[in-house]
């Protein structure tokens, strides 16, 4: 079957042919580039194989290296790469150069030394030990080293550095460790020194003894101390003269007290006070030397209660441990005080305490170890204590603790006084009160004052506080300002600064006032009464001359604390030593 064709137009016939060309000529050039790539393809492949061979060989060196015995070195430095082009400023000049390297310590000799490809600096930290090849590149890490000599922080420095107490009397600079980045160091913390390197490597966990010991260099001076000036001056008289004027005291025959004993109601001040005879005889000595020593008062802290919280031998053992450490600190010229809190616990009239342990073996050793404190000049043994009639009479002879002072709760000049030290004119003060006193700051916290003592000395049915009633059925009232003391003024201004800075969120209206002192006067008290004891209670009435035993210490009788007066009152609970009756 015929079928009739269109003839070809000879102008597409002619653009056909065109492209036909133009497709010949790209694959001719498509094949020339094959040609090219093919040939860098065989280059590359080439340069990989000697790639590869440098690498085999580079391995088997490294290898051999790490066979034969290496060096160790400590790391004291990290310079890391500097990028050439960089511009270089202070410290970056001195490791201005494009390989990592690290200083070192070996053999004590400081020595720089490359880092070999095989050790990322990234893991490289001050005070790790590193490897070093034979041609002195660090190519591995050990780790820190697990030994070094014990040190206590004495200061920290800018940057990487601390001063380290590395004996009694020698201090040193010392570089922090890697192991000591994140770590928050303080003062008086042991760390693992390598003197050979200079780091200090890590913190090393106090033992028990120092645990139990708390040892501080303390900033409290006799002017934090409200409303003793009287003990204050005792105890300064009894313990700064021969301190400060030993040869006039060995010329006169005299000895030097041991110690003192302070006793007394708690929070009162008799802690504060120990602190402040420390840092006062470190001031006093250094001015009587005139050399700037830089003297530091120490004051180690021991519970009592803890202290006999040990197994059999181990109390024994910590007070050796004490006595020893108050010798180091004290022989360096530092005057220690080695105070003993809650001391009846250690010191116990014998025949009176139910662990043998105490009477037989402990005080006898404390005994020793005070009589033994004569050739060490610098330390002072203070104890303290609210019952003194518990406290073995050997501990009080002469040459022993044979200072005795009572530190009592204040009265109303005290309270005053100490009342002034926490609150200050330069604290935010009710802006109106002080209008009312035409701007005289002084005069606006005096009258404040003055109106709280007032408040907190009266002695009314509001006040009243807890009824002591003795075994021969009289009721004793007491007030609150028989049951005062320091810690508890500190309480109540606290409280005060709190109900002002409430009152200044609620109302806008900025500063403490009278009001609030008043008021939390009232709320201490009234907290503090739930928590009385029955020591504080005997205490008091020993004090006033009772003779009588305590039965029992109730509220007032009736809700609102209405007047019993001295009525004779027995009560239901007889001699139940419970805290009374809450109405
Ligand atoms: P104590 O050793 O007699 O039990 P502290 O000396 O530890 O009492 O006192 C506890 C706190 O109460 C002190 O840190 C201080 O804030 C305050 N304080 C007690 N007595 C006084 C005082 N006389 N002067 C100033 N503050 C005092």
């Amino acid at each position: 079957m015929a079928e009739s064709q269109t003839p070809i137009d000879p102008r597409e016939h002619q653009t056909a042919l065109r492209q036909l060309s133009l497709l010949r000529d790209q694959r001719v050039n498509l094949d020339k580039q094959l040609k090219v790539a093919a040939t860098r393809n065989d280059k590359l492949v080439q340069a990989l194989e000697s790639a590869r061979g440098d690498i085999l060989r580079l391995k088997q060196a490294i290898s051999q290296d790490l066979e034969a015995p290496m060096n160790q070195a400590q790391v004291l430095r990290v310079n890391r790469p500097v990028r050439s082009g960089a511009s270089l400023t202070g410290d970056a000049r001195a490791v201005a150069e494009t390989q990592a390297s690290l200083d070192v310590a070996m053999g004590g000799r400081t020595v720089r030394v490359p880092v070999s490809p095989v050790l990322d600096i990234d893991d490289v930290r001050i005070g790790m030990s590193v490897l070093l090849t034979e041609t002195m590149g660090a190519c591995a890490v050990v780790g820190y080293r697990p030994t070094g000599e014990i040190a206590t922080v004495r200061e920290l420095l800018d940057g990487d550095r601390v001063v380290l107490g590395t004996g009694s009397t020698t201090q040193t600079v010392a570089l922090r460790s890697g192991l000591l980045d994140d770590v928050e160091l303080s003062v008086g913390d042991a760390v693992a020194y390598d003197s050979a390197s200079g780091v200090a490597l890590e913190v090393v966990p106090k033992t028990e003894a120092e645990e139990l010991v708390l040892e501080e260099i303390p900033t409290t001076s006799y002017a934090d101390v409200g409303g003793l000036g009287e003990q204050i001056e005792q105890i300064r008289d009894a313990v700064e003269l021969p301190f400060l004027h030993p040869d006039l005291y060995r010329e006169h025959e005299l000895s030097a007290p041991k110690g003192i004993l302070l006793y007394g109601p708690p929070g009162n001040g008799k802690t504060l006070i120990a602190k402040a005879v420390a840092k006062s005889l470190a001031d006093r000595v250094e001015e009587a030397s005139g050399s700037a020593q830089n003297l530091r008062g120490y004051f180690l802290n021991i519970k009592g209660p803890e202290l006999l919280d040990k197994f059999v031998g181990e109390t024994e053992r910590q007070i050796r441990a004490i006595f020893s450490r108050a010798r180091e600190k004290a022989s360096a010229g530092n005057p220690v005080v080695i105070f003993f809190d809650e001391m009846e616990s250690l010191f116990r009239t014998r025949g009176a305490g139910k662990s043998s342990d105490v009477e037989t073996t402990i005080v006898p050793q404390l005994l020793a170890e005070i009589d033994g404190v004569e050739s060490l000049n610098n330390v002072i043994v203070i104890g303290a204590t609210n019952r003194e009639d518990m406290i073995d009479p050997a501990v009080l002879r002469p040459g022993r603790l044979d200072v005795k002072v009572r530190i009592d709760r204040p009265d109303r000049a005290g309270t005053a006084q100490i009342f002034g030290l926490y609150i200050r004119e330069d604290l935010p003060l009710d802006a109106a009160s002080v209008a009312g006193h035409d701007g005289d700051r002084a005069a606006t916290v005096a009258a404040m004052i003055d109106a709280v003592v007032e408040d907190i000395f009266r002695r009314d049915d509001q006040r009243r506080y807890l009824d002591a009633v003795l075994a021969d059925g009289r009721r004793i009232p007491t007030y609150w300002n028989d049951f005062l003391s320091g810690a508890l003024i500190r309480n109540i201004v606290d409280r005060a600064k709190k109900l002002a800075i409430k009152s200044f969120l609620q109302t806008g209206v900025k500063g403490i006032a009278g009001e609030h002192l008043i008021r939390s006067a009232r709320d201490e008290f009234d907290q503090q009464r739930d928590a009385a004891s029955r020591a504080d209670v005997e205490d008091w009435l020993k004090f006033l001359g009772y003779s009588v035993a305590l039965a029992s210490l109730e509220r007032p009788l009736t809700g609102d604390g209405a007047p019993q007066g001295l009525a004779v009152e027995p009560t239901r609970r007889g001699a139940a030593a419970g805290r009374g009756t809450a109405s």
